[in-house]
């Protein structure tokens, strides 16, 4: 019996993970689950699976989630304090689900905790990857990619000598203006940006994933994974979305990943630790499926994609700046305030802003990334209006 909690349960990779578990269900005792806003949701789901905690990030829903849950054995906690609760619950094993960065300090509270933390959550490992890898290994707890391609990647490059490995590939599906130019992407909606055309995912990485911010942040996140320079890693167009990462080896080999597009494979990988369980999906049909394609990405069209690689070229604080500066460029084009394409501007010109004040070259330690994000977020806003 392995003891669980979710953070950000009430999403879609929370959801996926729960649903997998009621699958195995006398494998798994759910410990705690987080949510936010959807606390209908959030109870339902407690009270299915018996927590024995949960907390609502939103403070002023905590009397509702409270009297939903009144007559059960649940605590019930909200707030930052409240998710941190949950994370310091005894687990053997934490989901990282949360989306952005409110997700880091209870991703890291979970990993000194000492649960192994399977990261959804891959803004955590872009604002302060050091971080969460110093405190697994002190620790002595997995930090399990969750990412698909990530997780392609840890899949195929086991066993694998790492002085062997010479490139990676992560495919990106192009998002949901693949087929645009960079002229037609000029008046795009929020609306528009948020229909993937493979995936099924949350609202903001769906957008984030037309932008190809996305692929930004994944860039960084397999640098602080695999310990691989930007050289070694190239990003492809894939509008199949059926391969998910390929890695090069020194002597001409090459390994691919192929999966459906459905993150429960990911997640069921990391849930049973490099085991494989029968999760009956769908089967991918090469022969209907035919051609796989492959393409390099228009950096003109996609321009927040080389700032995913400049972040790496440039270490230390940079990845936070990067993360919080892109939160911020993406909630005011979830408000009308900024075009889709002024996103890459926004985040391009406040990253030369910290630059150009040296304020990005510390140390990645938790107060400098706190305070840089904070910063980053003021300085993003200051540019909002220029693009
Ligand atoms: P969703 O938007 O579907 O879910 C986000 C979760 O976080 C919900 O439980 C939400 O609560 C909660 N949440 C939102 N804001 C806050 C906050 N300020 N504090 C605490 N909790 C909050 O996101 P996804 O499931 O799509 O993504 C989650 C993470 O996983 C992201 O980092 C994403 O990049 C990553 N990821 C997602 C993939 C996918 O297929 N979806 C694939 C790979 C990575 P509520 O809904 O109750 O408001």
């Amino acid at each position: 019996m392995k003891n669980i909690s979710i953070l950000g349960a009430t999403g879609s990779i929370g959801q996926n993970t729960l649903d997998l578990i009621s699958s195995d269900e006398n494998n798994f005792k759910v410990v705690g689950l987080t949510g936010s806003n959807n606390i209908d949701l959030l109870a339902e789901n407690a009270i299915k699976f018996k927590a024995e905690v949960v907390a609502t990030a939103n403070e002023s829903k905590f009397h509702d989630l409270k009297e939903m849950l009144s007559g059960h054995k649940i605590e019930v906690c909200a707030g930052k304090n409240g998710l941190l609760e949950v994370a310091s619950r005894q687990a053997d094993w934490v989901m990282s689900a949360i989306v952005g960065s409110a997700g880091l300090l209870p991703g890291l509270k979970a990993l000194d905790a000492g649960a192994n933390l399977a990261l959804a959550n891959k803004e955590s490992m872009v604002a302060a990857g050091p971080i969460m890898k110093r405190t697994s290994e002190a620790k002595g707890v997995k930090l399990i990619p969750v990412d698909s391609e990530h997780s392609a990647i840890s899949q195929i490059i086991k066993g694998e000598e790492r002085n062997s490995l010479s490139k990676i590939i992560i495919t990106a599906s192009g998002g949901a203006f693949r087929d645009l130019t960079k002229t037609e992407l000029i008046d795009v909606t929020p609306d528009q940006a948020s229909k993937h055309p493979n995936w099924d995912m949350g609202k903001r990485i769906t957008i984030d994933s037309a932008s190809l911010f996305n692929k930004a942040l994944e860039v960084i996140e397999a640098k602080e994974f695999f310990d691989i320079k930007a050289s070694e890693i190239e990003v492809l167009i894939h509008p199949q979305s059926l391969v998910h990462a390929i890695a090069y080896f020194c002597d001409g080999g090459m390994k691919a990943h192929i999966g459906p597009p459905d993150m429960r494979h990911a997640i069921a990988y990391a849930l049973y630790e490099e085991k494989r369980f029968n999760l009956s999906l769908e089967e991918v049909n090469l022969s209907e499926v035919g051609t796989l394609n492959f393409e390099k990405p228009d950096l003109l069209k996609y321009p927040a994609l080389q700032l995913g690689f400049d972040v790496i070229e440039q270490g230390g604080l940079a990845g936070a700046a990067f993360n919080a500066a892109k939160e911020e460029a993406l909630d005011n084009f979830l408000d009308y305030n900024l075009s889709f394409l002024g996103m890459a501007d926004v985040v391009r010109a406040t990253m030369d802003d910290l630059t150009s004040k040296n304020l990005l070259s510390s140390e990645v330690e938790l107060e400098a990334v706190m305070e840089i994000d904070l910063q980053a977020r003021v300085t993003a806003k200051t540019f909002v209006d220029k693009f």
